[in-house]
């Protein structure tokens, strides 16, 4: 068994793992992190998902800070207006950006966002990426907190737990968690279409769950967007069947989208994804911390997630960062607790918002609509209000 030493062991390289791998390395610490699938690093495929990510505004600027932007920035599609279509109760909301010369966010193909972390990972000396290697077990020895791959045993000062909402680290150590179980899925879908999508986000709150349309990069000098839709599994499952004619997933798109792009000219991929939230009653353990979806995970119906993940990196980065500046010592209980106390208000917080969204937007009674109807017009009178929802979106 190849035994490896290091400060940090990252377990998980997907977008949250390879984050922290990146900025951890850029403040010099050694560090391993393992991935279970078995990604080639050369190659330009790394990923089968076809999603893409909101990036917000706030996120990016933590991008930027770490020197990643500019990487990104020419596959990001910015956002520049959200409209928000409540078909339950036929109310409207208008937002835009309070924030001279920003935009609301940004638009990135998953699949773009983890070729350019890799890559510039790659680049890093101190950080050694190991794939194919699935944690399987750990043990503490005097300072260390010690784990077991296949055939690797990895020594480290802290172990991040960078994977996922399954998370093996959290089974292992045995952290407690709540979950939630959505009776939906998510069909995702990008397709290209006639009108120029001018680079709004549409949210629309559907009886059946809502339905996100969002600007996506032109390819071929063809207008593209994403689609994501919240609703029965059943239905998700049946439109996502191949034995349904791609010409009726079209018209399907169709009905709800014609009156914003025109017509679907292609759909170009389509993925669908079981919907679950839940939240760890904790963000750590002995010797470990828990970052993104390992820590939470959350309805996508404001397109969140992944950003709320993001700001877990940019408080285990500033801690880092004072530890490493205190020339002290990390992975010990008050280190732990400390990253636990900068995040989970925010976590909670989110997990909570989208799951009350989910929850009255799919209300159909008149008792509902009637408060929906009354919070739109009480929002779009209020431009204090409107704002403050605005910056909260873009994550200030
Ligand atoms: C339909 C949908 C749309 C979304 N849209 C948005 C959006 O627009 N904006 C946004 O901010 N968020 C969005 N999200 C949320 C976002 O996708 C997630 O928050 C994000 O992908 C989580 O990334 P992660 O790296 O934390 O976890 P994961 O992507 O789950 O990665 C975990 C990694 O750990 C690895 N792993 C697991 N077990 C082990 C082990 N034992 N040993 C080693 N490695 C292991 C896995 O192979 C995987 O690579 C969306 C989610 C869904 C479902």
């Amino acid at each position: 068994m190849k035994e490896l030493s290091c400060d940090l062991h990252i377990v998980g390289g997907a977008l949250t793992g390879l984050l922290t791998a990146y900025c951890a390395s850029s403040l010099g610490y050694k560090i391993v992190l393992s991935e279970r699938k078995n990604i080639t690093l050369d190659n330009k495929k790394t990923t089968t998902d076809t999603r893409t990510t909101a990036i917000a505004e706030g996120s990016k600027v933590f991008l930027e800070s770490q020197g990643l932007w500019k990487f990104i920035k020419g596959f990001a599609e910015p956002i520049k207006n959200i409209k928000v279509i409540d078909e339950t109760a036929n109310s409207n909301l208008d937002f835009n950006n309070p924030i001279n010369k920003s935009n609301l966010g940004y638009i990135v193909k998953n699949s773009k966002l983890i070729s350019v972390l890799i890559n510039e990972l790659k680049k890093k000396n101190n950080v050694n990426f190991i794939t194919g290697s699935s944690l399987t077990s750990i043990t503490y020895s005097n300072s260390k907190i010690i784990s077991f791959s296949n055939d690797k045993k990895i020594k480290s000062k802290l172990i991040i737990a960078a994977d996922g909402k399954n998370s093996t680290v959290r089974k292992i150590l045995g952290t407690n968690f709540f979950k939630k179980k959505y009776k939906e899925k998510a069909l995702v879908i990008s397709f290209f279409h006639e009108r120029p999508h001018n680079n709004i986000a549409y949210e629309f709150f559907l009886k059946s769950g809502p339905l996100a349309i969002l600007p996506m990069q032109k390819e071929s000098n063809r207008n593209q967007s994403a689609l994501i839709w919240s609703n029965k599994p059943e239905i998700v499952d049946k439109i996502a069947s191949s034995d349904l004619n791609i010409k009726y997933v079209k018209e399907i798109i169709n009905e709800k989208i014609y009156q914003q792009l025109g017509n679907v000219t292609n759909i170009n991929s389509l993925q669908s994804f079981p919907l679950s939230a839940h939240i760890n009653e904790k963000f750590y353990d002995n010797k470990t911390i828990y970052v993104g979806d390992a820590a939470h995970s959350i309805h996508p119906i404001a397109g969140q997630g992944w950003n709320l993940g993001l700001r877990d990196v940019k408080s285990i980065t500033k801690l880092l960062r004072e530890t490493k500046e205190r020339n002290s010592t990390i992975g010990t209980k008050s280190f732990c607790k400390m990253y636990n106390d900068k995040c989970y208000y925010d976590a909670y917080r989110l997990f909570e918002i989208t799951d009350k969204l989910d929850w009255i937007f799919k209300k159909d009674q008149s008792y509902f609509k009637f408060l929906k109807k009354a919070g739109f017009n009480i929002i779009n009178k209020n431009r204090i209000f409107k704002e403050k929802i605005v910056k909260f979106a873009m994550g200030f």
